[in-house]
């Protein structure tokens, strides 16, 4: 980095000592690079003045150039605002304040000429417009030919001090003003001949004071293309690294226990999706590479036989193997379903839990170190120092989102031999962007067809008013001998209220299914372990028909007889959430429901969550709409992701530019894995300078 764009931002023309420190404290702002940094969040077209005649209701915000006359203080205390009327050839309108009075009062000249823009609104059916922006004519815009005016989020307490969104706009102004020379190249110039690509200087330059339309959508394109690209190129080095360091243990062949299996008690036929993705770990563990693969399938893909077709390939290889999951009714549910599957071979399989009785996890311990144990299903107690394997080959990860990647390379540790192959398994379908980016060191397999015979799961959306018809329906479907869940939020802030809510819900619940015709299960966070385990196996079996819970059931418990999933409240959860939800049924040969309550007063947002639920069953479809309403900080298992702090890009709208950055990024490597060419010095530099700032930022939030 240049000198000059480490300059302290009090320096900055327009800035001094008081807004500096108020920049500092607010935006982490401290010096001339670091302001460059904070791009606009868009673009106002201020190359049009319209004439009030033109005002209609459709109108947007405008620009009208008039004189303002009338000036008048209205009301009292709280309703005290100011009136003016501002009058151009063509008519008039009128324009409100309800703050900063005094101030107005005091600068507004009558009968000069301004520049008022504002978005006007109808009120009792006249036009007028709410605290417009002004300028006197000749300090304009316009006057100066600046047509387009770029916008900043700012504070309460920064346009306090004048930097408001357009006051930034204006130390922007001062600070491009002399950048010509300051602002090194990033990419090489190869790259920037191929994809015609506009210099790093012009481009942050036209980024926040743009010329013109036509160079500012260069400029963006150019450096969200930068930004991507060396995120993707960060991820694909790492990648190289790791394949170049870590030598895959090698799972050369197909043997007797697959074989066994395959041939005598694979319950069904493998969809061609399972078939494909046990062919792509096949060919990543027989050749000497290391796997590090994500798995994603949506809710009863059969993720699971993939799991246990792959580990049988590691016992044949001679390694042990282990499948973690995030929680216990989970892990014993996978317990329970492979061990029952391989009921009748000769494989040993064990579950470690945090429940695990010492005297049990003393044998397991054991027969890990001496290798006679085989596979291990477990949760986090997995990762525990103290359990150690005598060669552990294979790990396998259901529903990633829960694990963090330090978790995972905890895992790795526990091969003695060598790194274990690593295949991570999420039902949570992740939009192409979004694993591109956060999952781009991994190989991605997608199981993307559901097992046969599955009916699609009718999902509907009733308001609370309605309740009485729903649990009729839920007595019908009961009496046809099938379950119900019925699942309330619990999110951590309101804890208290929303347990209530669970348990004014049950209590309703059970009155209108008494028993004994009726057996209700409860699952919820505050309960033991064991209770759970307890309540969740008497549903399981078929004892209890309602299954009351909060969102402990999400992932992956798997009752196929269960064919309605009532979710209270529904508005309140996110859409991924509510896929996971819906996913617990449709996993029998009955016809299932999803029904989705909700309170009567809906905001947009809640209403196109609801709508997107009913319109489609496809979890990918499903995640596209949520990283478009949320925005990718909000995606389960990104947050921690040091990789959100892009600064211009922006992965719900920039997939397709993060597709050529990531083209480009592997073309690149492909010719020069190690970027030792010299045309490609630029990146080596860039890449350094990315880790700095990385850190930088860790260390200030
Ligand atoms: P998930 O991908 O959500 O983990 P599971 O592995 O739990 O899905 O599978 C869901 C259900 O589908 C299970 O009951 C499983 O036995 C069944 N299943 C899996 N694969 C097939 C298949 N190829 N044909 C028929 N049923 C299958
Ligand atoms: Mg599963």
């Amino acid at each position: 980095m240049s000198h000059f764009l480490e300059t302290s931002i009090e320096y900055l023309k327009g800035v001094g000592p008081s807004r500096a420190e108020l920049l500092k404290k607010e935006l982490g702002i401290f010096t001339f690079g670091q302001l460059l940094d904070y791009y606009p969040f868009r673009y106002i077209d201020r190359s049009k003045i319209y004439s009030i005649s033109e005002i209609n209701s459709d109108t947007a915000y405008i620009q009208l150039k008039g004189k303002i006359s009338h000036i008048q203080t209205i009301g009292e205390r709280r309703a005290k605002r100011m009136s003016a009327v501002f009058t151009d050839e063509t008519g008039e309108i009128e324009l409100v304040w309800f703050k900063g009075l005094k101030w107005l009062a005091s600068s507004i000249k009558p009968n000069a000429e301004y520049i008022v823009f504002g978005k006007p609104t109808l009120f009792k059916g006249r036009f007028n417009i709410t605290h417009p922006e002004m300028e006197p004519v000749g300090q304009s815009l316009v006057a100066n030919q600046i047509n387009l005016q770029s916008v900043y989020n700012t504070t309460e307490k920064l346009s306090n001090k004048g930097l408001n969104a357009k006051g930034i706009f204006k130390i922007q102004q001062n600070l491009t003003a002399q950048l010509k020379g300051k602002i090194l190249e990033t990419l090489p110039d190869e790259l920037i001949e191929k994809l015609r690509l506009i210099s790093r200087e012009e481009a942050v330059i036209n980024a926040h004071t743009p010329k013109n339309e036509q160079l500012l959508q260069k400029a963006l394109f150019r450096l969200k293309f930068e930004e991507l690209f060396y995120l993707q190129l960060s991820l694909l080095r790492q990648k190289v690294i790791k394949t170049e360091k870590i030598k895959g243990l090698i799972f050369g062949e197909v043997g007797e226990h697959f074989n066994t299996f395959y041939q005598n008690y694979l319950p069904f036929e493998l969809t061609e999706a399972q078939k494909r993705v046990i062919k792509e770990i096949r060919k990543d563990t027989g050749t000497g590479k290391h796997m590090n693969r994500l798995l994603q399938g949506d809710v009863g893909s059969g993720k699971t036989m993939v799991a246990l077709l792959t580990i049988l390939i590691a016992i044949d290889n001679g390694y042990q193997t282990c499948l973690m999951a995030p929680t216990e009714i989970l892990a014993n549910q996978h317990f329970e379903t492979l061990s029952e599957m391989l009921k009748d071979m000769d494989v040993s399989i064990e579950l470690l839990t945090g429940s695990t009785k010492i005297a049990d996890r003393k044998r397991i311990h054991e027969n890990l170190e001496n290798g006679e144990l085989k596979i291990l299903v477990g949760t986090h107690a997995l990762i525990e120092d103290k359990v150690q394997f005598q060669n552990l080959g294979y790990v396998v990860v259901d529903e990633q989102h829960r694990f963090g990647v330090a978790q995972r390379s905890r895992l790795w540790k526990k091969g003695k031999k060598g790194v274990p192959h690593i295949l991570v398994m999420t039902a949570t379908p992740i939009p192409r962007t979004l694993a591109m980016t956060f999952y781009g060191d991994l190989d991605v397999s997608v199981i993307d067809e559901l097992p046969p015979g599955r009916k699609e799961i009718k999902t509907i959306h009733r308001y609370d008013s309605a309740r009485l018809r729903v649990f009729k329906f839920i007595e019908d479907e009961i009496k046809k001998g099938r379950q119900v869940y019925v699942v309330y939020p619990l999110i951590q802030e309101s804890e208290k209220m929303d347990y209530k809510d669970l348990m004014d819900g049950y209590e309703s619940i059970s009155r209108r299914f008494p028993k004994p015709d009726y057996q209700i299960s409860i699952v919820h966070g505050q309960m033991k372990a064991a209770d759970k385990d307890y309540e969740m196996q008497r549903f399981v079996k078929g004892e209890t028909q309602i299954m009351v819970a909060t969102t402990v059931i999400e992932v992956g418990v798997n009752v196929p007889n269960a064919s309605v999933m009532v979710i209270e409240s529904a508005e309140r959860f996110g859409l991924s959430q509510l896929h996971q939800l819906r996913g617990r049924v449709g996993r029998g040969a009955e016809q299932s429901y999803c029904i989705l309550m909700t309170g009567n007063k809906l905001n947009n947002d809640g209403r196109l969550r609801m709508e997107t639920m009913v319109k489609t069953n496809d979890g990918f479809e499903i995640a596209e709409v949520d990283l478009k309403l949320r925005g990718p900080g909000d995606i389960q298992g990104t947050q921690q992701s040091g990789l959100l702090s892009l600064k211009i890009a922006d992965l719900a709208k920039d997939g397709q530019t993060l597709q050529i950055a990531r083209n480009e990024a592997i073309s690149i490597l492909k010719e020069d894995a190690n970027l030792q060419l010299p045309k490609n010095h630029r990146l080596v530099t860039g890449l350094k300078n990315l880790t700095k700032n990385k850190t930088n930022w860790s260390r200030i939030s």
